[in-house]
């Protein structure tokens, strides 16, 4: 017998670069270019040490309590996690637990099929429609073991009508539905409503992206009382207090701060705008964002050329090897100075075809 037999083995997930040099235009990991609301960098530096001695509340308030405000919805109908990967990943642990596959697009957030994996569940991927958006017909059936839909989806950009989510929903009474709405703040619509009909859906946001915080790692989701009492029971399984005490009062002031948010996500939203018509002038063509980056194609320029000369001038954009996607780059929307720079070099590049 040889111990490598029984390792858990799993392919992991890649995150974008996180480059280290200084000067670098960072526009591939969907962070937001701006910082964290005031309050929360006044929070940062003012807290109370002496509180780390102790561990943090099991109910993780002050953050549950504010997002069940903001929410509308009671605090045991929250849950929260360190950011919403691990949100996520509860939920493929708690509630993707039978012989049927979960389904998830193909061209979708590409931790889906790792936590999968990595808990030894059925999936099976439903490809996107030629357009990029989901074949909602295809989640129809009534036989998943489970269903994931990212709304608005990534890396595509694109966001799916809450009547056909509701259709997802009412074919499948049988199975947990997810809705990662990491992106929905930038536009799209939420499946929030959806929960008083519906007591099999989770709705998952995190505040990565549109609260400037995904270095605190916060994210949550909202679902039935049910649902939440079950997640909360696998989660007190494995490390009762994951969120930490910084963690806790600083993403509740964010939430308190709704003016910054709300001017944040504005103004990433006008610079997406924008971003639309420079990339078009550029030979660029995209899936109409909803989101705060932008799915492009070049016409005449491979995306692995676009995406290594830019990443040699210090521009950071994604790209993936994969089948379907392999000639787009993922441009995170930065701010306009940021987009300004990007827009120049392209321009260069483009000159020179
Ligand atoms: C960024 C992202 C997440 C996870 O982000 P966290 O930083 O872990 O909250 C989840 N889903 C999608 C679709 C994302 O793009």
């Amino acid at each position: 017998m040889n111990w490598e037999e029984n390792v858990r083995r799993v392919v992991p997930y890649v995150a974008g670069e996180q480059p280290k040099d200084a000067g670098v235009i960072k526009l591939n990991t969907n962070e937001c270019p701006y910082p964290p609301a005031p309050g929360v960098s006044r929070l940062a530096r003012e807290f109370e040490t002496a509180d780390l001695r102790l561990y943090p509340a099991l109910d993780a308030s002050p953050l549950s309590d504010a997002l069940a405000e903001r929410y509308g919805v009671s605090r045991d109908r929250v849950f929260v996690g360190v950011g919403s990967d691990d949100v996520l990943s509860m939920i493929f642990l708690t509630f993707f637990n039978s012989h049927r596959p979960v389904l998830f697009a193909d061209v979708t957030y590409s931790f889906y099929d790792v936590w999968a994996s990595v808990y030894h569940i059925p999936y099976r991927q439903i490809p996107l429609l030629p357009d990029f958006h989901q074949d909602i017909p295809a989640y129809l059936s009534g036989e998943a073991g489970g269903i994931v839909i990212a709304n608005p989806n990534a890396p595509t950009g694109l966001s799916e009508d809450l009547p056909d989510i509701e259709r997802i929903l009412q074919a499948n009474p049988g199975c947990v539905v997810v809705v990662d709405e990491a992106y929905v703040d930038f536009g799209g619509t939420s499946a929030l409503p959806l929960l008083e009909t519906y007591d099999n859906l989770l709705v998952v946001q995190t505040f990565s992206k549109s609260r400037s915080m995904a270095g605190m790692r916060i994210g949550f989701c909202i679902g039935s009382e049910k649902l939440i009492g079950y997640l909360n029971d696998v989660k007190f399984s494995i490390n009762s207090y994951t969120m930490n005490r910084p963690s806790l009062v600083c993403g509740a002031e964010a939430v308190r701060d709704e003016e910054y948010f709300q001017k944040t996500v504005a103004k990433v939203v006008s610079t997406r705008e924008r971003a639309k018509k420079e990339l078009t002038a550029l030979g660029f063509s995209f899936p109409d964002s909803d989101a705060n980056f932008l799915f492009a194609t070049h016409r005449e320029i491979p995306a692995q050329d676009l995406y290594e000369y830019l990443r040699d001038r210090k521009i950071y954009v994604r790209h993936w090897n994969k089948p379907r996607i392999e000639n787009y780059l993922r441009i995170t929307v930065g701010t306009d100075e940021q987009m300004e720079a990007l827009y120049a070099a392209l321009r260069e590049r483009i000159a020179k075809a």
